[in-house]
């Protein structure tokens, strides 16, 4: 480990690596923690040495508050094997999280969230919990805590689709009413009242699909179905398409700032003036020019206005709804921000010749989409997805990720089980390149080697 004298010396990523490395020891040893705290509540530790419980000793022993004597308990009792009151062992409800904390692959807080997730799932039988535990980890290789619980919904959406039953309110007495709620499976379940002078046209337009399509034997649906599908197409998809639409994002913001073609090109940080007192670095006004209506503003190098066709480098309201269909939100991993706060990135800049086309567009919510300016972070369009490819110091071999609440989850089979760890593994050593389907190790080592330098040039920059 290196010494606080030569912190100093080490570059952005070693400092990230060493960072990483700690935390990972720090995880292992809260696995050897909760072991210690699982043998002595198993053992009667506390009432042993004349405390009334276990968690009144950790309190008197760590100084911690009882709330958290009694997380470390609750954790340790889902980690560890427990002894029912006959003496009889119990296996361990959670085995593979234990592994991956012992490991230092997974924080106390995944740890958390993981526990949660099953939790919530108290009638699966024992194959499908294990499946459950298997994914949610191999999530929780890529997630923070918060985006791997919002995943976990996804998780219990999967392996109990049915849920508890909704609760329908009662439709009030007025004269027009909408409800509509999200279903986990993403649909929307509404109800509605239309005054009369509106049911007349709504009526009509749904009116000839109530019978099945004439000749056609295979349309097998029902009433409903059928009034539902003309509700869809007829409806929904013509008012989406329909030309006077207020669309939230479907123009971007009007910029009129002044920037040279050569700031624009220029991938520094240096601060230029883009416009009466206000500067910017060329990073930023690319960012901000990604996707907007630029006013004829970016001028050559004697100022003259170049003649760059200015309604195509914003995107036109039909791409936007084909990349909100195709992204449906943020499409960064584990972002959960809607479409309608995200940008159009584009993942070639117009600037650099990169065309307005779905193939060369993805949807960023401004947070995601100043870091995708801003860092080494690069995206590819996979199979018709976009893929997010990490820089080294987040993930030494850069396996590209999706944004995984995005992304429909593979019909999955149950993993062979994993018995707990009693002790923790030594610390992790190289990792070899994984199969994608296991649990990757992302622990560097340590100490860590200088990772390889983190300067490819952004080369998309757009
Ligand atoms: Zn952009
Ligand atoms: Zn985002």
């Amino acid at each position: 480990m290196e010494s606080c004298e030569n912190l100093w010396q080490l570059g952005d990523t070693e400092k990230v690596s060493l960072a990483h490395g700690i935390a990972a020891q720090i995880w292992q040893l809260h696995a050897r923690l909760l072991e210690v705290v699982s043998h002595m509540d198993n053992g009667g530790t506390g009432t042993n040495l004349g405390y009334s419980n276990t968690a009144a000793l950790l309190v008197h022993v760590l100084r911690v508050p009882r709330r958290e004597a009694l997380h470390l308990i609750a954790q340790a009792a889902d980690l560890f094997p427990g002894v029912t009151p006959t003496g009889a062992v119990t296996e361990a409800p959670l085995p593979q999280t234990s592994a991956a904390l012992a490991a230092g692959e997974i924080s106390s807080e995944a740890v958390d969230v993981i526990r949660k997730t099953l939790k919530d799932l108290p009638d699966l039988d024992a194959e499908k919990r294990v499946l459950a535990e298997s994914v949610m980890l191999e999530q929780a290789a890529e997630d923070d805590p918060n985006a791997l619980a919002r995943f976990g919904l996804r998780v219990r959406a999967m392996v109990d689709p049915d849920g508890p039953p909704p609760v329908d309110p009662e439709p009030a007495r007025q004269t027009q009413v909408f409800r509509y709620r999200d279903r986990r499976d993403g649909s929307l379940e509404m109800s509605a009242v239309v005054a009369a002078e509106n049911a007349g046209p709504l009526r009509a337009m749904i009116q000839e699909c109530e019978r099945p399509r004439p000749g056609d034997l295979e349309d097998t649906r029902t009433f409903a179905e059928r009034l539902g599908d003309a509700f869809a197409e007829r409806i929904l998809k013509r008012a989406a398409n329909c030309p006077d639409m207020p669309l939230k994002n479907g123009l971007r913001t009007e910029i009129a700032f002044t920037i040279s073609f050569n700031d624009l090109m220029r991938d520094l940080d240096d601060r230029i003036l883009v416009g009466d007192d206000i500067y910017m670095t060329a990073r930023e006004a690319r960012r901000i020019a990604c996707d907007c209506h630029l006013f004829p503003a970016v001028l050559g190098s004697n100022s003259e206005p170049l003649d760059i066709a200015a309604g195509a480098y914003s995107t036109p309201a039909h791409i936007r709804r084909a990349l909100v269909l195709r992204d449906k939100g943020c499409a960064f991993p584990g972002c959960p921000k809607s479409a309608s706060v995200c940008d159009a990135h584009h993942i070639h800049h117009w600037a650099d010749n990169g065309v307005t086309h779905i193939d060369n567009l993805v949807l960023l919510c401004p947070h995601h989409h100043r870091l995708i300016h801003n860092s080494d972070w690069t995206i590819q369009l996979l199979n018709n997805r976009p893929s997010f490819t990490p820089p080294t110091y987040i993930d030494p071999l850069q396996r590209p990720r999706t944004n995984s609440a995005r992304t429909p989850l593979p019909p999955r089979t149950p993993p062979p089980h994993t018995p707990p760890l009693s002790t923790p593994p030594p610390l992790p050593t190289t990792p070899p390149p994984p199969p994608r389907t296991s649990l990757p190790p992302r622990t560097p080592p340590l100490p860590t080697p200088p990772p390889p330098s983190r300067t490819p040039p952004l080369p998309t920059a757009a």
